[in-house]
Protein backbone atom coordinates (compact mmCIF):
# COMPACT_ATOMS: atom_id res chain seq x y z
CA UNK A 1 0.00 0.00 0.00
CA UNK A 2 1.14 3.33 -0.66
CA UNK A 3 2.68 5.25 2.15
CA UNK A 4 -0.90 7.85 2.83
CA UNK A 5 -0.39 10.60 5.28
CA UNK A 6 -2.28 9.92 8.60
CA UNK A 7 -4.61 12.65 7.67
CA UNK A 8 -4.67 15.44 5.04
CA UNK A 9 -3.21 18.74 6.26
CA UNK A 10 -6.04 21.59 6.08
CA UNK A 11 -5.70 25.00 5.29
CA UNK A 12 -6.71 26.96 8.40
CA UNK A 13 -7.78 30.77 7.27
CA UNK A 14 -8.14 33.65 9.48
CA UNK A 15 -9.33 36.75 8.66
CA UNK A 16 -10.65 39.94 10.22
CA UNK A 17 -9.91 43.55 10.30
CA UNK A 18 -7.04 44.95 10.98
CA UNK A 19 -6.25 44.76 15.12
CA UNK A 20 -8.75 42.56 15.60
CA UNK A 21 -6.48 39.85 16.90
CA UNK A 22 -5.12 37.70 14.26
CA UNK A 23 -1.11 37.88 14.54
CA UNK A 24 -1.97 37.06 18.24
CA UNK A 25 -3.80 34.62 17.66
CA UNK A 26 -1.62 32.93 15.58
CA UNK A 27 1.00 33.11 17.43
CA UNK A 28 -1.24 31.33 20.42
CA UNK A 29 -1.87 28.69 17.79
CA UNK A 30 1.60 27.77 16.65
CA UNK A 31 2.20 27.42 20.69
CA UNK A 32 0.32 24.94 21.33
CA UNK A 33 1.03 23.04 17.64
CA UNK A 34 4.11 23.66 16.35
CA UNK A 35 3.35 21.47 13.64
CA UNK A 36 1.13 24.03 12.15
CA UNK A 37 2.92 25.74 9.70
CA UNK A 38 2.52 29.43 8.37
CA UNK A 39 2.10 30.33 5.19
CA UNK A 40 4.74 32.98 4.53
CA UNK A 41 3.08 35.65 1.76
CA UNK A 42 4.76 37.70 -0.77
CA UNK A 43 4.01 41.46 -0.80
CA UNK A 44 5.08 44.78 -2.26
CA UNK A 45 4.77 46.55 0.85
CA UNK A 46 7.80 47.56 2.73
CA UNK A 47 9.17 45.72 5.69
CA UNK A 48 8.18 47.42 9.34
CA UNK A 49 10.70 47.76 11.99
CA UNK A 50 11.85 44.12 13.46
CA UNK A 51 10.43 42.40 10.27
CA UNK A 52 12.37 39.95 8.81
CA UNK A 53 12.19 38.80 5.16
CA UNK A 54 11.41 34.78 4.56
CA UNK A 55 9.86 34.34 7.96
CA UNK A 56 7.03 37.58 8.20
CA UNK A 57 6.59 38.13 4.44
CA UNK A 58 8.70 37.76 1.67
CA UNK A 59 9.05 41.30 0.26
CA UNK A 60 9.34 41.38 -3.35
CA UNK A 61 9.28 44.08 -6.07
CA UNK A 62 6.13 44.79 -8.09
CA UNK A 63 8.03 43.46 -10.84
CA UNK A 64 8.67 40.28 -9.19
CA UNK A 65 4.96 39.69 -8.14
CA UNK A 66 3.32 40.27 -11.08
CA UNK A 67 6.10 37.72 -12.69
CA UNK A 68 4.86 34.90 -10.00
CA UNK A 69 1.41 35.48 -10.60
CA UNK A 70 1.79 35.58 -14.37
CA UNK A 71 3.66 31.46 -13.37
CA UNK A 72 1.05 30.26 -11.54
CA UNK A 73 2.96 30.16 -8.40
CA UNK A 74 0.19 32.13 -6.45
CA UNK A 75 -2.63 30.11 -4.45
CA UNK A 76 -4.33 33.57 -4.28
CA UNK A 77 -3.55 37.21 -4.29
CA UNK A 78 -4.91 40.64 -4.22
CA UNK A 79 -4.32 44.05 -3.62
CA UNK A 80 -4.57 44.82 0.16
CA UNK A 81 -4.35 48.70 1.80
CA UNK A 82 -2.37 50.03 -1.43
CA UNK A 83 0.09 46.89 -2.02
CA UNK A 84 0.07 43.58 -3.23
CA UNK A 85 -0.22 40.63 -1.12
CA UNK A 86 0.01 36.41 -2.03
CA UNK A 87 0.28 33.24 -1.11
CA UNK A 88 3.16 31.16 -2.56
CA UNK A 89 1.01 27.43 -3.68
CA UNK A 90 4.44 25.15 -4.18
CA UNK A 91 4.59 24.94 0.22
CA UNK A 92 1.36 25.04 0.52
CA UNK A 93 0.79 21.92 -1.44
CA UNK A 94 3.88 20.35 0.22
CA UNK A 95 2.40 20.71 3.69
CA UNK A 96 -1.33 19.34 2.59
CA UNK A 97 0.10 16.47 1.06
CA UNK A 98 2.48 15.40 4.31
CA UNK A 99 -0.41 15.81 6.67
CA UNK A 100 0.62 19.28 7.93
CA UNK A 101 -1.98 22.07 8.22
CA UNK A 102 -0.93 25.48 7.16
CA UNK A 103 -2.08 28.81 8.86
CA UNK A 104 -3.58 31.84 6.72
CA UNK A 105 -3.60 35.65 7.50
CA UNK A 106 -5.07 36.79 4.63
CA UNK A 107 -7.90 38.99 3.68
CA UNK A 108 -11.84 38.42 2.54
CA UNK A 109 -10.43 38.13 -1.30
CA UNK A 110 -7.95 35.41 -0.08
CA UNK A 111 -10.12 33.35 1.58
CA UNK A 112 -12.68 33.79 -1.31
CA UNK A 113 -10.41 32.29 -3.52
CA UNK A 114 -9.09 29.61 -1.76
CA UNK A 115 -12.86 28.40 -1.36
CA UNK A 116 -13.34 28.58 -5.23
CA UNK A 117 -9.90 26.36 -5.69
CA UNK A 118 -9.96 22.66 -5.87
CA UNK A 119 -8.70 23.12 -2.33
CA UNK A 120 -11.51 24.10 -1.23
CA UNK A 121 -12.56 20.49 0.72
CA UNK A 122 -9.73 21.11 2.49
CA UNK A 123 -9.94 24.57 3.93
CA UNK A 124 -11.07 25.74 7.51
CA UNK A 125 -11.97 29.87 7.31
CA UNK A 126 -12.63 31.60 10.40
CA UNK A 127 -13.44 35.09 11.01
CA UNK A 128 -12.58 37.11 13.93
CA UNK A 129 -15.04 40.35 14.84
CA UNK A 130 -13.80 42.45 17.82
CA UNK A 131 -16.10 43.00 20.14
CA UNK A 132 -16.79 47.21 19.57
CA UNK A 133 -15.57 49.43 16.78
CA UNK A 134 -14.18 51.84 19.74
CA UNK A 135 -12.26 48.67 20.94
CA UNK A 136 -10.51 48.05 17.50
CA UNK A 137 -9.08 51.14 17.53
CA UNK A 138 -7.62 51.15 20.74
CA UNK A 139 -6.44 47.86 20.16
CA UNK A 140 -4.60 49.51 16.60
CA UNK A 141 -3.82 51.90 18.88
CA UNK A 142 -2.50 50.10 21.43
CA UNK A 143 -0.12 48.15 19.39
CA UNK A 144 2.26 50.63 18.70
CA UNK A 145 3.27 49.70 15.52
CA UNK A 146 1.22 52.48 12.83
CA UNK A 147 1.06 56.31 12.98
CA UNK A 148 -1.95 58.45 13.45
CA UNK A 149 -2.16 58.41 9.16
CA UNK A 150 -2.24 54.48 9.03
CA UNK A 151 -4.22 53.32 11.80
CA UNK A 152 -6.89 56.22 10.20
CA UNK A 153 -6.29 54.32 6.96
CA UNK A 154 -6.73 50.36 8.71
CA UNK A 155 -9.72 52.24 10.57
CA UNK A 156 -11.71 53.21 7.02
CA UNK A 157 -10.60 49.71 5.91
CA UNK A 158 -12.32 47.98 8.63
CA UNK A 159 -15.61 47.89 7.55
CA UNK A 160 -14.69 46.59 3.52
CA UNK A 161 -13.34 43.32 5.42
CA UNK A 162 -16.51 43.35 8.59
CA UNK A 163 -19.13 43.26 5.45
CA UNK A 164 -17.38 39.44 4.45
CA UNK A 165 -18.16 38.09 7.57
CA UNK A 166 -20.65 35.75 6.56
CA UNK A 167 -18.83 33.99 3.87
CA UNK A 168 -16.45 31.96 6.49
CA UNK A 169 -17.04 28.86 7.77
CA UNK A 170 -16.51 29.99 11.60
CA UNK A 171 -16.73 33.27 13.06
CA UNK A 172 -15.31 34.32 16.62
CA UNK A 173 -16.17 37.81 18.92
CA UNK A 174 -12.38 38.01 20.23
CA UNK A 175 -13.89 39.68 23.62
CA UNK A 176 -11.69 37.42 26.18
CA UNK A 177 -8.21 36.40 23.94
CA UNK A 178 -8.19 33.07 26.55
CA UNK A 179 -11.79 32.01 25.25
CA UNK A 180 -11.05 33.05 21.96
CA UNK A 181 -8.21 30.74 21.35
CA UNK A 182 -10.13 27.76 23.32
CA UNK A 183 -12.66 28.27 20.80
CA UNK A 184 -10.15 28.45 17.74
CA UNK A 185 -8.59 25.27 18.84
CA UNK A 186 -11.52 23.01 19.38
CA UNK A 187 -12.46 24.43 15.57
CA UNK A 188 -9.15 22.95 14.46
CA UNK A 189 -9.41 19.85 16.33
CA UNK A 190 -13.22 18.74 14.87
CA UNK A 191 -12.13 19.98 11.31
CA UNK A 192 -8.69 17.51 11.36
CA UNK A 193 -11.48 15.25 12.45
CA UNK A 194 -13.67 15.32 9.09
CA UNK A 195 -14.31 12.16 7.07
CA UNK A 196 -12.38 14.04 3.96
CA UNK A 197 -9.77 14.66 6.22
CA UNK A 198 -8.73 11.50 7.02
CA UNK A 199 -7.63 9.06 3.97
CA UNK A 200 -6.43 6.35 5.95
CA UNK A 201 -10.82 5.69 6.58
CA UNK A 202 -11.03 3.55 3.52
CA UNK A 203 -8.74 0.88 4.64
CA UNK A 204 -9.55 0.96 8.03
CA UNK A 205 -13.16 0.24 7.45
CA UNK A 206 -12.36 -2.27 4.85
CA UNK A 207 -10.47 -4.56 7.56
CA UNK A 208 -13.03 -3.69 9.73
CA UNK A 209 -15.58 -5.41 7.14
CA UNK A 210 -12.94 -8.06 6.53
CA UNK A 211 -13.02 -9.14 10.22
CA UNK A 212 -16.88 -8.82 10.63
CA UNK A 213 -17.09 -11.38 8.22
CA UNK A 214 -14.72 -13.53 9.28
CA UNK A 215 -16.98 -12.92 12.83
CA UNK A 216 -19.58 -14.34 10.83
P1 LIG B 1 -4.19 41.76 13.71
O1 LIG B 1 -3.08 40.75 13.49
O2 LIG B 1 -5.55 41.20 13.43
O3 LIG B 1 -3.95 43.07 13.02
P2 LIG B 1 -3.11 41.83 16.44
O4 LIG B 1 -3.03 40.36 16.78
O5 LIG B 1 -1.84 42.54 16.11
O6 LIG B 1 -4.20 42.09 15.30
O7 LIG B 1 -3.83 42.54 17.70
C1 LIG B 1 -3.91 43.96 17.81
C2 LIG B 1 -3.69 44.33 19.29
O8 LIG B 1 -4.80 43.89 20.07
C3 LIG B 1 -2.44 43.72 19.90
O9 LIG B 1 -1.83 44.68 20.73
C4 LIG B 1 -2.99 42.55 20.72
O10 LIG B 1 -2.19 42.27 21.84
C5 LIG B 1 -4.38 43.06 21.14
N1 LIG B 1 -5.40 42.01 21.32
C6 LIG B 1 -5.65 40.94 20.51
N2 LIG B 1 -6.71 40.22 20.99
C7 LIG B 1 -7.13 40.85 22.11
C8 LIG B 1 -8.19 40.61 23.04
N3 LIG B 1 -9.03 39.57 22.94
N4 LIG B 1 -8.35 41.47 24.07
C9 LIG B 1 -7.51 42.54 24.20
N5 LIG B 1 -6.49 42.83 23.36
C10 LIG B 1 -6.31 42.01 22.32
P1 LIG C 1 -0.20 43.90 6.82
O1 LIG C 1 0.34 44.86 5.81
O2 LIG C 1 -0.80 44.60 8.02
O3 LIG C 1 0.79 42.84 7.21
O4 LIG C 1 -1.43 43.13 6.13
C1 LIG C 1 -2.48 43.86 5.60
C2 LIG C 1 -3.62 42.93 5.19
O5 LIG C 1 -3.20 42.08 4.13
C3 LIG C 1 -4.11 42.01 6.31
O6 LIG C 1 -5.53 42.06 6.31
C4 LIG C 1 -3.64 40.64 5.90
O7 LIG C 1 -4.53 39.64 6.32
C5 LIG C 1 -3.65 40.77 4.39
N1 LIG C 1 -2.73 39.81 3.76
C6 LIG C 1 -1.48 39.49 4.15
N2 LIG C 1 -0.94 38.57 3.33
C7 LIG C 1 -1.88 38.28 2.40
C8 LIG C 1 -1.94 37.38 1.30
O8 LIG C 1 -1.02 36.64 0.98
N3 LIG C 1 -3.10 37.38 0.56
C9 LIG C 1 -4.16 38.18 0.86
N4 LIG C 1 -5.24 38.06 0.09
N5 LIG C 1 -4.14 39.03 1.90
C10 LIG C 1 -3.02 39.09 2.66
Amino acid sequence: MADVAPRRGLLIILSSPSGAGKSTLARALRAWDPTIRFSVSATTRTPRAGEVDGRDYHFVTEQRFKQMVAEGEMLEHAHVFGNFYGSPKGPVEAAIAQGQDVLFDIDWQGAQQIRNSSLNTNTLSIFLLPPSIPELKRRLESRGQDDAETIARRMQKSWDEISHWDGYDFVLVNADLAQTETHLKSIITAARLRRTQQPRLTDHVRKLQSEFEDSQ
